[in-house]
């Protein structure tokens, strides 16, 4: 049977934002983690980039924001990510996903100067999502208090880990609330990582989910073991191929594209290098 969306347990002005972005089924990460997270559950994820992941948390976080309204104000939600990139594509979503709500989301990161952000704090968002430096930089000021957080959710925590965040991390959960519920995806799992789960997370629902495809499966993929000197001669039979109509080529230098190019110049077959 075809999973639907309307099967996980989600409310309709999620639905509706669904329908607005134009997702028509959940993805596998979405329906193995949408119904425990909905229940209140921690949950390790080991999922990439790609997968859906990002919905696949933030839309039973916004349920329960909705379904559990607070009268005071203070941050409900911390959500950390390791680069702006991702932060940001992070507040974009849960902005997506929250339209027809009235939850207010912020994000924040380093490089860029820190007054908007302190300024949109102070309105008072239920949802921070925050790379790990600059959150520390605006805690340490006084202006952001994490005392309110229900839910944690640490996303790419093993790029986290390469960036050196993992300290930093550490520093900023100890100024949570013991009662909160957790959530940790990483596409990799190493050692350090598995040791941040173990300790933060209480009793999670494990999803792991294949990454998608990177290629389309129309592209048939071959690999040729040639020698060096006969790398030219191989490129211009492969490319006279009648089949074979238009090809981009990639080589570890510029000055390697440029020899392909004259290469095949000599052998009247039309090319340019970038
Ligand atoms: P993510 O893995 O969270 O970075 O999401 C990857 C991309 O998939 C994003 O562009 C999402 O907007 C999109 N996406 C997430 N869930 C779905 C879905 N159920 N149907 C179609 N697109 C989706």
């Amino acid at each position: 049977m075809t999973p639907r969306f309307e099967d996980l347990g989600l409310r309709p002005e999620l639905l509706r934002a669904l329908a607005d972005v134009g997702y028509e089924q959940p993805t596998p990460i979405q329906q193995q983690s949408i119904p425990h997270l909905l229940l209140g559950k921690d949950v390790l994820g080991c999922a990439q980039t790609g997968t859906g992941k990002t919905a696949a948390f933030a839309l039973p976080i916004i349920q329960r924001l909705v379904e559990n309204p607070r009268p005071t104000k203070g941050i409900r939600v911390l959500v950390l990510a390791p680069t702006r990139e991702l932060a940001s594509q992070i507040g974009e979503s849960f902005r997506d996903y929250g339209r027809h709500t009235r939850i207010k989301t912020v994000v924040i990161f380093g490089g860029v100067g820190q007054q908007p952000q302190v300024d949109a704090i102070r309105r008072g968002p239920e949802v921070l999502v925050a790379a790990p430096g600059r959150l520390l930089d605006l805690m340490g000021q006084g202006y952001i208090k994490l005392d309110q957080v229900e839910v944690l959710v640490l996303d790419e925590a093993d790029r986290m880990l390469d960036m050196g965040f993992i300290q930093p991390v550490r520093q900023i959960i100890k100024a949570l609330p013991r009662n909160r519920q957790n959530l940790l995806f990483s596409a990799t799992m190493p050692a350090e990582i598995q040791q941040l789960a173990n300790s933060i997370l209480h009793e999670p629902v494990k999803v792991a989910v294949t990454p998608v495809a990177s290629t389309v499966d129309l592209i048939h993929q071959q690999v040729y073991f040639v020698d060096k000197k006969l790398k030219p001669s191989l490129l211009q039979h492969l490319l006279t191929d009648q089949q074979v109509k238009r090809v981009l080529v990639f080589t570890r230098t510029k000055h390697g594209a440029n020899k392909v190019v004259q290469g095949l110049a000599k052998a009247r077959i039309q090319a340019e290098a970038i």
